[in-house]
């Protein structure tokens, strides 16, 4: 593989870690929702959820993740069955994905606007990250995060991204359309990225065959996604340790 003229990261889950905020965004809602007796959430259902937030999709399955554990639901069985389980689980509550997206929007928001740096300080960056960043001449951020909130975080660490490297939420569009869009303009584009079905996505673009895919295993993935990505003749699976290091090692 050729070196690329251009290297595409996603945010969440390969330069910086959300979970922490993800974690307590869900259990706020989850408290709304439910009005369980006993907060503040234990220690293990947090570190839970954690280990289990690959197999949420979208933003109304968080608080009823936690819905499902504190309901006695085992991280196997949860494994296995999470789509149907999490749909069933609402349908019983006769509540539905767009209202439940709408609470966990409702209360990210409020925090955003009641202390903005409380939200900024649930975020990690990865070990290694930063420093790996600052020393890429090219790179832009694929993101489902707003690109306001990203430019702040990555501020705080020294580094400066200018408007047109970075796609955020605002943009709408998907990230094949993104990498399409791109493309013209750079020769050979590498994009990591840590959700195995946005990569499989990709993969259905003929035009961007000669993009080179890289699931980030540090990431919000599943040993079962990993497996897929590893027996791929088309996907890379990429630790944290050849992140860091240059780009021959990458493969
Ligand atoms: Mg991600």
């Amino acid at each position: 593989m050729r070196s690329p003229s251009l290297l595409a990261l996603d945010f969440d889950g390969v330069i910086c870690d959300g979970l922490f905020e993800y974690f307590q965004t869900a259990w706020r809602a989850y408290c709304q929702l439910w009005n369980p007796d006993k907060t503040p959430p234990t220690e293990e259902v947090a570190q839970t959820f954690y280990r289990l937030r690959p197999v949420v999709e979208t933003g109304w399955e968080m608080p009823v993740l936690i819905h499902a554990l504190e309901s006695g639901f085992s991280e196997a069985v949860i494994l296995q069955e999470w789509p149907n389980l999490a749909l069933e689980l609402l349908h019983h509550h006769r509540l539905n994905p767009k209202e439940v997206g709408a609470i966990v929007d409702r209360i990210r928001d409020q925090w955003i606007a009641q202390d903005l740096p409380s939200w900024l300080s649930e975020h990690r960056f990865y070990p290694g990250v930063i420093d790996r960043l600052k020393a890429t001449e090219n790179f832009v951020i694929i993101s489902t995060k707003e690109a306001r909130f990203i430019r702040q975080l990555l501020q705080e660490q020294g580094v400066e991204i200018q408007d047109d490297r970075l796609f955020g939420k605002e943009k709408q569009r998907p990230k094949y359309e993104i990498l399409r869009q791109l493309k013209p303009h750079y020769g050979t584009i590498w994009f990591i990225e840590d959700r195995l079905k946005t990569l499989q996505m990709i993969e259905k673009h003929p035009e961007l065959t000669d993009v080179e895919l890289f699931l980030a295993d540090w990431g919000y993935n599943l040993l079962r996604d990993r497996d897929i990505a590893q027996q791929s003749d088309r996907l890379h699976l990429l630790s944290l340790d050849q992140f860091q290091r240059s780009f021959d090692l990458w493969s």
